[in-house]
């Protein structure tokens, strides 16, 4: 059995961050949503057009849309020995259209919302690898450059005090009850997502490690 992880929370509880940690430590390929849509976006491509103005408002981009994207995407040889989906499902649509992939293992960040403020305004995202940073929390030397590969470092057009709002508003009516759909079929494992990176990662870590002892994954 493989590791089929989807890891969820709201906006600036962590997702990416600690999605980055678990693929460097487990047997799951990196697949998120919202850098693969910011990528089509880049690149000007028809779909990047059709997502940017759901994006910037800070709203779902539709569900077809979007599940054509992952199915396209998880069919690909790199995701054959596992996968970490980051962002997806985020509506009931998208989890029952992926219901046969058998996802064994949700994440679920809880994070109490007057953490997220800071995490979200201060947020900066390397334009180049994807690596985030906190220039308020975590401070760098060089706010303009990536510690990683030296890329440009860039706000996202959605990471506001206003679009943070819509983007909770969002979580909690379409998300939300996604985290339950899947608390029902006993595979959600909560997380407290309010302490720091290092804290955070060792509690999936220990989850983690003990389901890969328990069904020897
Ligand atoms: P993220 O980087 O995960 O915060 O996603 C950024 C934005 O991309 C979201 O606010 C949505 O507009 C869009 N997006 C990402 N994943 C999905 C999804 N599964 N369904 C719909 N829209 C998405």
């Amino acid at each position: 059995m493989m590791l089929k992880i989807v890891i969820m929370g709201p906006a600036g509880s962590g997702k990416g961050t600690m999605s980055d940690l678990i693929a460097d430590n487990y047997p799951v390929k990196h697949i998120s949503t919202g850098n693969m849509f910011r990528e089509e976006i880049r690149n000007n491509t028809e779909l990047g057009q059709k997502a940017n103005s759901y994006i910037t408002q800070g709203k779902l981009v539709p569900d077809d849309v979007t599940v054509a994207m992952v199915k396209n995407r998880l069919s690909q040889e790199d995701c054959k020995d596992g996968y970490l989906l980051d962002g997806f499902p985020r509506s009931l649509v998208q989890a029952e259209a992926i219901k046969d992939l058998g996802i064994n293992v949700v994440i679920n960040l809880k994070i109490d919302e007057n953490l997220l403020v800071d995490r979200i305004v201060y947020r900066r995202m390397c334009e180049d690898c994807k690596a985030i940073y906190n220039i308020k929390l975590n401070p760098l030397k060089d706010e303009e450059h990536c510690e990683v590969c030296g890329g440009k470092l860039y706000q996202r057009s959605d990471d506001t005090y206003e679009k943070l709002m819509v983007r909770l508003e969002s979580y909690t009516e379409e998300t939300q009850p996604v985290v339950d759909y899947y608390r029902k079929r006993g595979v959600v494992y909560d997380v407290d997502a309010g302490q720091s990176i290092e804290d955070v990662y060792k509690q999936i870590d220990q989850i983690l490690t003990k389901i890969m002892e328990e069904k020897s994954i």
